[in-house]
């Protein structure tokens, strides 16, 4: 364990999931609980998110602690350049590594509401790849992750330019990418084919998310800016007003989507579990993880 890059070189799908800080405070005290039952189940890693805006810091570092040495999980440490300095980024980075994280995902984050112009605005890194490259050039012994977006960024001008700018993450010194969840596998698989004809040749982890509930579609489709293809939009219709079966076939249409990923010889499947160990278990199991 260490180096979350190391893990892609086993030529071996490399099986991941996403946990984040809750806001509820009840729901703070079983994570941990919810982080030992995802040890049992095995991920080759967690990464744990960060509140751009630095809301959550404490807590992530929590999680990411507890993940790291109670839990014994590889863990990726997600930072951001909105609510970060170099200074305060030196700081977490020295943090991280005093508690044995060596693997971080760099992004420039969502500007909070409560954010104003100045602040926003007046941030040392503009773009992701500016922290890989600041991590770099401080010789920081770091695995570093950016991200990529199989619908391009909601703000990127073109497809083009968002292509061109995830190979400059990868330039500055990201060794691994993670993209944004979809459900339609030729969109990650063109973003792929763009980055390789690009000579981009890292590892990139698919995200995928398991809808287990009509609303939570809605609120994903918003957040991520992804579509949504006519068998997924069935499916809400048909069981939609059923958790029970809603859950069931949401559960299977991620299994479907990553098997058929991992068919085409995907890096990594990289799930977005919404804090719930047991959708990892399901998911890994049927996937023969
Ligand atoms: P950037 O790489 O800076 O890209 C943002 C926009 O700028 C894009 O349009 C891009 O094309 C353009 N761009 C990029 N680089 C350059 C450049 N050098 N010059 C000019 N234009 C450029 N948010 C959180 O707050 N906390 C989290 O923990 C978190 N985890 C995430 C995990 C994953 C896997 C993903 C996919 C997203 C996550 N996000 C998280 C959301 C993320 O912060 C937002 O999507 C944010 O809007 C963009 O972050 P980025 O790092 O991709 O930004």
């Amino acid at each position: 364990m260490g180096k979350i890059v190391d893990l892609y070189k086993n030529n071996k799908t490399v099986f991941s999931c996403e946990i984040y800080p809750p806001k509820k405070e009840e729901e703070f005290n079983n994570i941990h609980e919810k982080l030992t039952r995802l040890a049992e189940i095995g991920p080759d890693f967690v990464s744990v998110t960060y509140g751009a805006g630095g809301s959550n810091a404490g807590k992530a570092i929590d999680i990411a602690d507890f993940a790291k040495n109670k839990a014994k999980l590889e863990v990726l440490s997600h930072i951001t350049s909105v609510g970060f300095n170099k200074e305060k980024l030196l700081e977490g980075l020295k943090k991280f590594n005093e508690i044995g994280i060596e693997n971080v995902l760099v992004l420039r984050g969502d500007r909070p509401k409560t954010m104003t112009d100045e602040e926003y605005n007046s941030r040392d890194f503009q773009h992701a790849n500016e922290m890989a490259e600041f991590i770099r050039n401080n010789g920081l012994d770091f695995s570093i992750a950016g991200a990529c977006y199989p619908h391009k960024h909601p703000e990127a001008v073109s497809e083009d330019d968002d292509i061109r700018n995830t190979k400059k993450k990868v330039t500055s010194g990201c060794e691994f990418l993670i993209s944004q969840l979809f459900f339609d596998n030729d969109y990650f698989l063109r973003l792929q084919e763009n980055l390789r004809k690009l000579d981009v040749n890292v590892p990139i982890s698919a995200g995928i998310m398991p809808i287990t509930s009509a609303k939570q579609l809605g609120t994903t489709v918003t957040l991520s800016g992804t579509t949504v293809p006519e068998k997924l939009s069935d499916l809400i219709s048909k069981h939609g007003d059923n958790p029970e079966e809603m859950r069931k076939y949401g559960i299977e249409y991620a299994i479907r989507q990553s098997e058929d990923l991992i068919k085409r010889g995907v890096d990594g499947i990289h799930l977005y579990i919404m804090n719930k160990p047991e959708l990892a278990r399901e998911i890994f199991q049927a996937l023969g993880h």
